[in-house]
């Protein structure tokens, strides 16, 4: 199913605009199954339902109904997209710092990259741009909040917030300020901005003083936050 968000009744992530993105769980997912309530949102109960709730949970409750799947199965579908966090993502970039040969392969296929090292990305092309000493990447979704999320996890609330939407677009160098990332001028930066047919994973720089790392070593560097955009890595 294509609920449009990885997180159902309850989940802030709102939707005024009807765009018909189809969301992140092109490759194995779903909404959360009805009823299903996470632990972090404790307010749940407090607001009213968004469309887009009501809708995921009529879906769910329709495809266990016809007994397309189990309420079991979608549970267990959700708990791993849960469960995913950066690893995979780092793990490609670190293998691109080490392998010119690998990275040649990720910038022109990111999913077929990371199938060679046993990470399934989805079936969603994932793009790679890659930062350079001239050149600045940072991804949004201008739109809501489509993401990578099977290389680099569950998009962070402020990624799916209006104003860094809005502003990652319209004044990019003051929010990357705001997090601490400052980018000299004569930097150029890009803003690439994801849809639910292109999404993209910042490849960053490899940072000065992990020359002598290995390739476990030089994941461990590699954040969330650098592969959108909005930091770097750097040795501690
Ligand atoms: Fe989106």
């Amino acid at each position: 199913m294509s609920a449009h968000d990885s997180h159902g009744p309850g989940h802030d992530h709102d939707h005024e605009h009807d765009h018909g993105h189809d969301h992140d769980h092109g490759a194995g997912g779903g909404g959360h199954p009805p009823g299903h309530r996470h632990p972090h949102q404790p307010d749940i109960e407090d607001r009213p339902p968004t469309h887009y709730m009501l809708m995921t949970q009529a879906v769910g409750d329709l495809l266990i109904a016809k007994g397309i799947v189990t309420a079991d199965e979608l549970r267990r579908t959700l708990e791993s997209i849960d469960a995913t966090s950066p690893a995979a993502g780092a793990r490609l970039v670190a293998r691109a710092w080490l392998d010119p040969a690998f990275k040649g392969r990720m910038l022109a296929d990111v999913n077929a990259a990371a199938a060679e090292l046993g990470i399934d990305a989805g079936g969603i092309p994932i793009r790679a741009v890659e930062n350079t000493p001239a050149l600045h990447n940072l991804i949004v979704c201008t739109l809501c909040s489509c993401y990578p999320r099977l290389l680099i996890g569950l998009p962070p609330d402020w990624y799916k917030a209006r104003a860094y939407r809005s502003r990652a677009i319209r004044e990019p160098r003051a929010v990357l300020r705001e997090f601490g990332t400052s980018i000299p001028d004569a930097v150029e930066l890009r803003v690439h901005d994801s849809t639910a047919d292109l999404r993209y994973m910042v490849l960053p720089m490899r940072p000065a003083g992990s020359e002598s790392m290995g390739e476990g070593e030089l994941a461990s560097l590699v954040t969330r936050d650098s592969m959108i955009g909005v930091s770097v890595p750097r040795v501690a």
